[in-house]
């Protein structure tokens, strides 16, 4: 039986209400470009009104964005993008105003071999690394990496930034809340949309003192109903709020979201001889799984942004995203320059992969959909912040139109403002040529790579000729995985001590087939409870109700993968005694990878998985992302 529905729990109690013009959920680069925009049409010269509000005649429109995250620059990652909307929105922008923030200068894409022999290569990549290893005198080989000679002008980021966008967000509320035109409320989960018929007209906050399931307890507040002309939803893009307009108003036709990954990095002090320049930008693949990316970014005062992404199309049921980073760390091309570095700030965070192909209804009557969640994010490029921020640019743009000729609201008025600025902008345009780009991955690394440069080359009218996967399908069982490296009754063995200790089983069978014990130091190299409390400080207040929830607990104890628990960037989702996860909110730093990695399909909705992901305040206290 499924344990509750998709928001929180109701309680049988009265809400406060409030009112407001517009309400956010969210506040990363999408609602930053989007009040940037707003909060400078507001207001004349002499401070009085340009428009005013409907709920407080007399005063300019009331804009409250309400964030998840502890504090602004909590929630978000990102480093390095072309800032082509950001520097139209800041024609004078100085990188120096913004802490972390260099112009880009050298960027290099490595083909990592592999120097352990662990990884899992197909033949085709055998033979590769096999050509490259009896050429390397004559090719541009150190270290056992390949530099590509050629940098596609697609993934070019020439003249743009390297930043944090934790800090970015930070800079960019901090002048928001100084203007006092919009309000932002960190802390400030959004459990669901106010929707009636086929009108949003609100949000509704998390409720506080409650139990773990939602109940009334100490202190119990409701969460209050918050009315406003216009939802504008930038949550990301797993957020919770936007899922359930999605159900309740179904995808366009023929579109789906089935792409995403997990970016997990670190952000870490480099050894005072290291002689990486600031500015540069390295992209690595190869190693250590042929179909995990990684990158390197240098900020300024010898600090580093780096990490690994794995993707949903990863071919294995043991995905790791902290074991894999500490292995790619220790490649030796990238271990000379971080040898004796240290650990500042630690994250994961989904990055939601479909593109264009995952873009939902973008307005509807009283709301409009902004950013990642959007669907605006560039999966040949791979680029998000930028095509975030002018999304919310556009609706910015938009929305001040509407006020001024004294519109309301509707689908049809944002289809003609808001939508028509975008289908005519470059996102709309580059998101076209992305849009297959990455299918030939669903297929394999190689494939997948063909298909990008194919894509690239063509401008989208060509691409690898595959049909994408679902998850599920990309996720064999583990017997299959590992069937001619480990015999069964190991593997069964293996599951049986894993489970009677409440542990993951990736490690012990990454350890099984080669991959080395990892040589902890203690400043770099640390366990990933350690990386949780040195370089994540993640927290959780009390008194909220678990935000992962598993929907049908007798599947999970007939599911055989645990995928859930391998897959947990904060170790936050252990295996329970009787095979159902048991979820510990203290560690959870809300990346969102459970719900899409679930190989079971909901019952009643075939697209979701039977992990539920609520909002909730806490997780990451780290800006630095
Ligand atoms: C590890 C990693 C590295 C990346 N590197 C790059 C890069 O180098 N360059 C690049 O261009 N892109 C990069 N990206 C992608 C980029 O981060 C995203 O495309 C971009 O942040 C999307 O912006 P957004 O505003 O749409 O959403 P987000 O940045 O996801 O912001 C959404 C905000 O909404 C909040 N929120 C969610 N639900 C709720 C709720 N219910 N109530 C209140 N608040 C809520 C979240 O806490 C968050 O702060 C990277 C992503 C990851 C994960
Ligand atoms: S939540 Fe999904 S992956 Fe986890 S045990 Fe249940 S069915 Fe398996
Ligand atoms: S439980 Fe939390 S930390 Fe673990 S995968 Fe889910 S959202 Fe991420």
């Amino acid at each position: 039986m499924a344990e509750s529905s998709l928001s929180q729990i109701e309680a049988p109690v009265q809400r406060q209400t409030m009112d407001a013009d517009i309400a956010c959920v969210g506040f990363g680069p999408a609602t930053g470009g989007f009040l940037t925009t707003l909060s400078r049409g507001l207001l004349n010269p002499d401070g009085t009104p340009r428009v005013e509000s409907s709920v407080l005649p007399g005063a300019p429109p009331q804009v409250i964005c309400y964030e998840r995250a502890d504090d602004v620059g909590f929630g978000v990652s990102g480093v390095v993008t072309k800032a082509r909307g950001i520097r139209q929105s800041f024609p004078d922008l100085d990188p120096k105003q913004i802490p972390m923030c260099t112009p880009v200068k050298h960027e290099k894409v490595l083909y990592l071999l592999d120097p352990i022999g662990a990884s899992r290569r197909s033949i085709t990549l055998k033979v590769t690394d096999g050509v490259i290893g009896a050429f390397r005198k004559l090719l541009p080989v150190e270290h056992d990496a390949l530099e590509l000679p050629y940098l596609p002008p697609y993934l070019r980021k020439d003249g743009g930034l390297l930043l944090s966008i934790g800090q970015f967000s930070q800079w960019v509320g901090s002048q928001l809340m100084n203007g006092g035109t919009v309000q932002i409320w960190p802390g400030t989960p959004v459990a669901s949309p106010l929707i009636e018929e086929d009108r949003v007209f609100g949000v509704r906050l998390v409720d506080q003192g409650t139990d773990k399931h939602g109940r009334a307890s100490d202190g119990f507040m409701p969460g209050m109903d918050v009315h406003a002309a216009l939802t504008v939803l930038g949550d990301g893009p797993i957020g919770p709020v936007s899922r359930q307009i999605d159900e309740h108003f179904g995808m366009p036709a023929g579109h789906r979201r089935r792409d995403w990954a997990v970016g997990m990095k670190f952000v870490v002090n480099l050894p005072e001889n290291c002689p990486l320049e600031t500015g540069t930008v390295l992209h690595t693949l190869g190693y250590p799984e042929p179909g995990i990316f990684g990158f390197l970014y240098v900020h300024p005062d010898r600090i580093a942004s780096l990490g690994v992404f794995v993707p949903s199309w990863f071919e294995s049921p043991v995905r790791t995203a902290y074991r894999y980073l500490q292995h790619w760390m220790l490649h030796p091309y990238l271990w000379r320059y971080l040898n004796g570095g240290t650990l500042r700030s630690w994250g994961a965070k989904t990055l939601g992969e479909s593109g264009r192909r995952g873009e939902p209804h973008l307005v509807g009557n009283g709301y409009a959909r902004i950013g990642e969640g959007s669907g605006s994010t560039n999966v040949l490029t791979g680029s998000g912040v930028d095509e975030a921020w002018t999304t919310g640019v556009q609706l910015g743009e938009a929305v001040l139109e509407l006020l001024q000729q004294k519109k309301p609201f509707t689908k049809e008025n944002l289809m003609a403002t808001y939508v028509q600025r975008r289908r005519a902008s470059w996102v709309e345009t580059e998101g076209r040529v992305a849009e297959r780009s990455r299918d030939g991955f669903h297929w394999g690394i190689v494939t997948g790579l063909i298909g990008m440069a194919v894509a690239g080359a063509t401008k989208g009218a060509l691409a690898a000729p595959v049909q994408p996967r679902e998850v599920r399908d990309h996720t064999p069982r583990l017997e299959n995985y590992y069937r001619n490296r480990i015999p069964l009754a190991e593997i069964e063995k293996i599951r049986r001590d894993c489970a009677a200790r409440g542990i993951s089983i990736h490690s012990a069978l990454m350890d099984r087939v080669g991959w080395p014990a990892i040589p902890y130091d203690g400043k770099l190299l640390v366990s990933h409870q350690d990386a949780l409390l040195i370089g994540g400080k993640v927290q959780a207040p009390a008194g909220y109700a678990d935000h992962v929830v598993f929907l049908y607990p007798n599947l999970c104890e007939r599911c055989g993968t645990k995928i859930c628990v391998e897959i947990c960037s904060g170790q936050a989702i252990t295996l329970g005694t009787n095979g159902v996860p048991i979820f510990d909110r203290e560690k959870c730093i809300h990346c969102g990878a459970c719900t899409w990695n679930c190989i079971m399909p909901h019952p009643e909705r075939l697209e979701r998985s039977i992990i539920e992901f609520r909002a909730a305040p806490g997780g990451l206290h780290s800006a630095e992302n």
